[in-house]
């Protein structure tokens, strides 16, 4: 059967708003007997609650058809001989949520050392000097063998400082994505990879990348799709959704209602230039591979 990838923010969705045209191309497609994948960079939540997202905006899917970075993290950290069994995460509890679910133990946000620093140390403006002090003074627990890196909307120096620890000490390092921006509701805010390129400064080392570009989360699709059908790949950023559908053989289709406009879109080079730029979803069904979808 063939098969169609969409990426999700920037391409189904920009934070709860649903884009035009979305909940028809997918009930089309499923009419036709395509299977409809999503595959998304974003770690902040786990599968399951995907899943909800989804069905709460009208576009359907179930655990079996969305795979995430953290989701495909946590299974590359399973594979890993020998498995980490104490990983510290610089990200949310979704991406926790799916490293502890293949049996990998990980640190609670709340118990990271500096999590909880005294009033005079956390106010802003008042004393880096308190915080340093707090910062040096902490009981600091054994190394994890791991440090994994996803977005965090809850960074914090004193988290940043305890993954830069780890990281120096030689604890594996892993990036759930290294995504430039998040595109939501009426503007862009940073992306994880903005905080994997702070820690790759402040250890000097690289980290190990899953999301897309990388092939890990369309290689998993592929094996549960069982192969056989043409794969399309539909993403908002060329450098990542492009480039990762390049690397199993899929047709790239870039969308401009999401990272990238059509100029931008233009700049593409290499691996990054898409099979096809469409500017809103129902063009889809204008596209050769999809020229029989009635
Ligand atoms: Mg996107």
């Amino acid at each position: 059967m063939p098969v169609a990838i969409f990426d999700m923010d920037g391409v189904l969705y920009r934070g709860n708003v649903v884009m035009p045209h979305a909940r028809e191309t997918l009930a089309r497609l499923r009419a036709a007997r395509w299977q409809v994948f999503f595959a998304t960079n974003n770690s902040t939540a786990s599968r399951a609650e995907y899943v909800s997202r989804l069905t709460t905006l009208g576009l359907g899917g179930d655990e079996e058809h969305v795979v995430t970075s953290a989701y495909a993290t946590a299974h590359y950290l399973e594979r890993l001989d020998p498995k980490p069994n104490d990983v510290f995460v610089v990200g949310a509890n979704g991406l926790r949520d799916e490293i502890s679910a293949v049996g990998i133990g990980v640190r609670r946000a709340e118990d990271q050392p500096g999590a909880h620093p005294p009033p005079e140390a956390a106010a802003d403006g008042r004393s880096p000097a308190a915080m340093r002090e707090y910062l040096t003074h902490l009981d600091l627990p054994p190394l994890p063998d791991a440090v994994v890196v996803g977005l965090d909307l809850h960074l914090t120096y004193a988290r940043l400082a305890e993954a830069q620890r780890a990281l120096l000490g030689g604890a594996r390092f892993v990036a759930s994505n290294k995504d430039r921006a998040y595109p939501v509701e009426g503007r862009l805010l940073p992306g994880a990879g903005s905080i994997v390129k702070a820690l790759e400064v402040a250890s000097g080392r690289a980290a190990l990348c899953i999301g897309k570009p990388e092939p890990f989360l369309f290689q998993e699709v592929i094996r549960r799709a069982g192969g056989g059908g043409p794969v399309i790949v539909v993403g908002d950023a060329p450098e990542y959704d492009i480039v990762a559908a390049h690397k199993v053989g899929a047709v790239g289709v870039l969308i401009t209602t999401g990272l990238t406009d059509r100029a931008a879109a233009g700049a593409a080079t290499g691996d990054a230039v898409p099979d096809h730029v469409i500017g809103s979803l129902d063009q889809l069904f204008a596209l050769p591979q999809l020229v029989d979808v009635r």
